[in-house]
Order: structure tokens, then sequence, then C-alpha cells
């Protein structure tokens, strides 16, 4: 069957400009006032295109959520689009580490590749379906959010209700490792354990004393026995803190744990290792406080059906579409933990997320947003 031959060009210039107007308003997680300019931006895109728009307020400090819904399509369940705004990137980032400037194949930037780059790709999706007066098969919700580099504390309970009123979940996050598109990420467990020993003198009273240190070490010895790089358990403790003085029996320390699970099993096994911690030395006391901050989002039959569904689309232009499981979590994890299908990492294709060497590929620009737009028409 040959495409209607009147449809409006993808233009990569104009996403390339929408790209750099959101880059160009910093917007770290912890200042809601400076997410909520992107915020305003988004909104008014997604108003220009008759998207019907819901703006709850931030709390907490952090910025709004925007819930843009097709006019089209009706109430039922369709596809949800999934962006944030914040950047991990500190004020003053653009005048600084990392210019927003074109170089070699490349724009480099704050955000640009996670994940403004990725949200200015669905505008441009939605922004194509609407010129060409088209229709897609279900409705669409695009939900933009403020604050999921930190874990996304104000806007989990949006992502999870309007993720069980769809369909579909398609996450705008990056790219990977050459065009790939993410079907699984691990979850993430966190805790923070504090060990309570009795303090005394190091030289003159040493045997009256119990090590809080001590008894840290050896928990965190028995902790990170958990890593088990066949099964993709990891865990690491990367805080360490105890003591008063060299020349004190130490009667308190602390320190925190990131467990990464590729399944709900090792999830839960995980955590009641943890949450059953016992002191090996029974002058101690133990304080234990954490559990799962992100569920994990194994690939199900559903989300390897979604993805065979995207290959096809992607070979219509000749793109190559591979898929990858990663140990970085984002929004996504929460939505396939629901059941919902959820394919991640269709924004743009690039590299050096979180840090100063950000960036992300002019080439892909154009064959991701297209396969987007291929997506929202065909998903039923
Ligand atoms: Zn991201």
């Amino acid at each position: 069957m040959s495409r209607q031959r009147n449809l409006p060009e993808i233009d990569p210039a104009e996403i390339l400009a929408d790209i750099k107007t959101w880059a160009a308003i910093e917007s770290p997680s912890k200042d809601g006032v400076a997410v909520n300019r992107v915020v305003d931006v988004a909104e008014t895109a997604m108003t220009g295109l008759g998207m019907q728009i819901q703006r709850r307020p931030g709390r907490d400090g952090f910025g709004d959520c925007v819930v843009a819904r097709s006019p089209w399509g009706g109430d039922g369940p369709g596809v949800l689009i999934m962006a944030h705004l914040d950047t991990v990137h500190p004020h003053g980032t653009l005048q600084g580490k990392l210019k927003l400037e074109e170089r070699d194949g490349y724009l480099y930037g704050p955000g640009v590749y996670d994940m403004k780059g990725g949200a200015c790709l669905g505008l441009a999706a939605l922004r194509h379906l609407v010129r060409a007066g088209r229709e897609t098969p279900l409705p669409v919700t695009y939900l933009f959010t403020p604050d999921e580099e930190v874990g996304s504390p104000t806007s989990r309970d949006l992502i999870e209700s309007l993720g069980l009123a769809n369909k579909y979940v398609l996450v705008l996050e990056p790219g990977r490792d050459g065009n790939k598109v993410v079907t699984a990420r691990k979850g993430c467990a966190r805790y923070v354990v504090r060990a309570h020993g009795r303090p005394s003198h190091a030289g003159m009273r040493h045997q009256d004393g119990v090590s809080a240190v001590l008894e840290a070490a050896r928990q965190i010895a028995r902790i990170e026995a958990l890593t088990d790089y066949a099964t993709g358990v990891t865990a690491n403790v990367g805080l360490w803190s105890g003591g008063s003085g060299a020349n004190v029996r130490p009667a308190f320390s602390e320190f925190e744990v990131d467990v990464r699970l590729p399944d709900d099993a090792s999830a839960e096994a995980a955590c009641a290792m943890l949450d059953g911690l016992t002191p090996v030395d029974p002058e101690v006391r133990l304080e234990i406080e954490g559990g799962i901050n992100r569920p994990p989002y194994p690939k199900t039959a559903a989300i390897a059906a979604l993805l065979a569904h995207a290959q096809g689309l992607a070979a219509e232009q000749d793109m190559p579409l591979e898929d990858v499981a990663t140990g970085g979590f984002s929004d996504g994890n929460f939505t396939a933990a629901l059941g919902i299908p959820t394919l991640d990492g269709l924004g743009v294709d690039g590299d050096g997320a979180h840090t100063e060497d950000e960036r992300l590929l002019l080439a892909s620009i154009k064959p991701r947003t297209q396969l987007l737009i291929r997506l929202l028409e065909t998903l039923r």
C-alpha cells in the first residue's frame, strides 16, 4: 500500500529548534520554579496543537505536571507518552561546563539527550499528525513530569493512574548504544542501616566498648554478597560513616545501600534479607529503614510483542531496531510494574547522560520521530 503523498514532511531543523529552545531553559529537578518555565513552553506547544490540557500544581518545591490529551479517540484507554522536563544539571551549566552547541553531528547541552530531545520528538510526532489532519486509532495522552531525576516523588501517583488508564506506554527517555530501545530495566531498593553500639576508651577500656563500625563492616560484607552478576542482582554500599575519634570505640555507624533487581522474585528475596538483618554482635542494636524505590521492569511477552511491532515499523524506513535491558531506571518502571506494555528509550540517540559531555545525535531526530508517528498511527 502506498503512503499518502500530500503529507507534511518531518522537518528535523524545526525539531532541533524546539530542542534548543527547551534545553536553553535550565531545569534542575529541585528548582520547581525553573522547571515550570519549561513546563510552560510544553503546555503552550500542546495547547497550540489543540490538545486538552490539565495542569497539576507541583508540591514540595517541585514543578507542575501537565497532562495533554488528544481531542480525538474518545475517553477510552489509549497510548500514554511520557517525558520528564527536569535535568540533573545545576544552574549555570549552560554558561560554563556544557554549552548548547552543535559539533561533529551532535548537539551538546544539558538535558538535550536526557531527555528534552525525546520530549520534543513527542511534540513533533503529534504536530505532524495534527498538520496531516490525521486521527490515530487510539487517543493519545502526553504526560510531562518535573521530578524523574530524583525518583518522581510528586508525580508517581499520576504516572501510575494514567498508566492504568491506557493500553500502551511509550517513554521518550534516550535511545541507547546506537539506536537501541529499552524493553527492561532493573528495579531498585534503597536502604539506610544504622548500628548502635557502646562507646569506650579505645586504649584503657577497649573491652567495655561495642563497636558499631565493626558491626557495620560485617553487615556490609553480608549485603554486598547479594551481588550475583549471573542473575543481575547487584548490591552496593556507597556511603558509610561512623565513629567519633580514632581513640574511641565507635557507638554509632550508618551506611546506605542500593540494590538493583531484575525481577519481582529477586526483589522480594533481597528485601526480605535486608528487612531481616540481625546483628552479628548481640550487643549491637540495628535500625533498618528502606524498601523498593522503583519496581523491576521485566520484558514480558506483551512488551516483546510491542517491540516486534516497533521493529516492523522501523523496517519500513530501513532502520534496524534492537532492544536492550538496562540497570538504570525510569518512570517506565512504574507503568511496566503495573503490567502495562511499556516501550522505553524511544527518544533521541546520543550519549553522555548525566555528564558534562551530554549530546544528542542529530541524525537520530528524523528517523525516531518517524518511528514514533508510526507507532501512534498503528497501535490499536
Ligand atoms: Zn531521563
